[in-house]
C-alpha cells in the first residue's frame, strides 16, 4: 500500500493546526497498517513546511512550488494533487478536510479512476486493510467501512488527533515538476469581515446559542429586539464565543422581519444546520427541540437557559438547566465579565 498524506501550506508559508492534526493521524495510520507513508506538499515555497514535519516519520516527502499553488483555485489545487498522486503511485490518500481539499479530492479522486471520502472523524486498520469512520444522517449514525477501489482519497476532519509534534529537521523534498496552463480564474484576494465582527469561531471554548425566545413578547408585553442584540453582542465580545442559533431565529431574518442582524444561516445549530466541537455550550431562549439539539452531539457540557421549566433541554439534553430570564441572567453575566 502506498499512503500519500497531502497538505497545503498557509499564507505565511506554515503548515494550519488541522494539517498537523491529520498528519498524526495519518502516522498513527500508517503505523497500524505497517506501512511506510511520504508527505506531499503543495504551496508558493512548501520546502521549509517540509523542513518543520521532516521527523514525523515519513518516508519522503513531494513538493510542487510555484506562485500559482500559494491560493485556493480549482484548477491548480485539483492538478497538484493529481501530480503529487501520481509521482507518489498512491493507493491511499489523506488531507487535512479544508475548504481547498474538500472541493478538490472528489474531482481528483474522479480523473485517477479512485474513490474519494469527505468529513472522515477516524482511521483504524483490521486485517491491513484500512478502516474508516464517517458519520451519516446528519451526524446521526456512525459507520465504520472500508473500500477495495484505489486511489481512496480521505478528507479528515479537524480535532480527530492532537496535531503532531515533534523537531523541525532537513526533510530533503523532492520537487515534482508541474506546469499549468495559464489558469483561467485569478484569484484577486480575500474579503472577511474585521475579526470582531466575526461571530463563528471553531476555536472558542463556549458555544453561544440564542433561540427565537430573543424576538418573541417578554413578561411586560414588550418585545425587546434591540436589547437582545445587545446583550447577545456584549456578551461575544466579553467571552469571546462562538455564535450560534436556532432555526427558528435564523429564518425570522430570511423571513424580513427586524431581528438581529447579525444572524446568518452559517449561525444554525442543528439537523440541517451545523455541529460545532466546543468544550461547553451555553442555549438561551430556546426550547432545546431535538432537531437543534442534534447539533449539540459535539458540546462536551451542556447548559440552558429557559423560561419553560418543561422545555427540551430539561428531559437529558442540557447538564444543567437554568429556569430563568435569559435578559436577567446575561445582563448580570455581562456585568460579570465587563
Ligand atoms: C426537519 C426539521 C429540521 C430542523 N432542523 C433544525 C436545525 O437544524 N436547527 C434548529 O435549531 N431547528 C431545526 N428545526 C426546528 C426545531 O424543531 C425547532 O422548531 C426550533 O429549533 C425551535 O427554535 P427555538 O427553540 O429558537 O424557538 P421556540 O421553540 O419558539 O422557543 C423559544 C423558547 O424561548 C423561551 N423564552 C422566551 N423568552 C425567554 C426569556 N426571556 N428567557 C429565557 N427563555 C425565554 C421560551 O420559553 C421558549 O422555550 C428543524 C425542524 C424540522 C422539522
Amino acid at each position: 500500500m502506498n499512503l500519500l498524506f497531502l497538505a497545503h501550506t498557509e499564507a505565511d508559508g506554515t503548515l494550519a493546526k488541522s494539517a498537523l492534526e491529520a498528519l498524526a493521524a495519518t502516522v498513527q495510520l500508517a503505523a497500524s497498517l505497517g506501512t511506510p507513508f511520504r508527505v506531499g506538499l503543495i504551496g508558493d515555497n512548501p520546502g521549509p513546511a517540509a523542513d518543520s514535519i521532516a521527523t514525523c516519520g515519513a518516508a519522503g516527502f513531494l513538493t510542487i512550488s510555484g506562485a500559482e499553488f500559494a491560493q485556493a483555485r480549482y484548477a491548480s489545487d485539483a492538478a497538484a494533487a493529481e501530480a503529487l498522486i501520481r509521482a507518489a503511485e498512491a493507493t491511499l490518500v489523506t488531507a487535512p478536510a479544508s475548504s481547498r481539499w474538500n472541493r478538490v479530492l472528489p474531482g481528483v479522486a474522479h480523473r485517477l479512476g479512485g474513490r474519494a471520502d469527505t468529513h472522515i472523524t477516524g482511521l483504524d486498520a483490521a486485517n491491513g486493510q484500512p478502516q474508516v469512520s464517517r458519520w451519516f444522517y446528519r451526524q446521526r449514525m456512525e459507520a465504520v467501512f472500508t473500500r477495495s477501489t484505489r486511489p481512496w482519497l480521505l478528507a479528515l476532519e479537524g480535532g480527530i488527533a492532537p496535531a503532531w509534534q515533534g523537531a523541525a529537521g532537513a526533510a530533503n523534498a523532492q520537487a515534482v515538476v508541474l506546469t499549468l496552463a495559464a489558469p483561467r480564474t485569478q484569484v484577486t484576494g480575500f474579503e472577511a469581515p474585521a475579526s470582531d465582527q466575526q461571530t463563528i469561531r471553531p476555536d472558542a471554548e463556549l458555544l453561544f446559542v440564542t433561540g427565537a425566545g430573543w424576538t418573541k413578547k417578554q413578561a411586560d408585553g414588550q418585545v425587546k429586539v434591540a436589547e437582545a442584540g445587545t446583550l447577545i453582542l456584549d456578551f461575544l465580545r466579553l467571552s469571546r464565543s462562538s455564535l450560534g442559533s436556532t432555526k427558528s431565529l435564523v429564518d425570522l431574518g430570511g423571513e424580513g422581519q427586524s431581528v438581529l442582524p447579525f444572524l446568518s444561516h452559517l449561525n444554525q445549530v442543528g439537523q440541517t444546520g451545523s455541529t460545532p466541537r466546543h468544550a461547553k455550550g451555553l442555549a438561551t431562549c430556546c426550547h432545546g427541540e431535538e432537531p437543534h439539539t442534534v447539533g449539540w452531539r459535539f458540546i462536551g457540557e451542556r447548559r440552558a437557559i429557559s423560561l419553560d421549566a418543561n422545555c427540551g433541554w430539561s428531559r437529558g439534553k442540557a447538564d444543567i438547566l437554568y429556569v430563568a430570564d435569559a435578559f436577567a441572567v446575561m445582563r448580570k453575566v455581562n456585568e460579570l465579565l465587563a
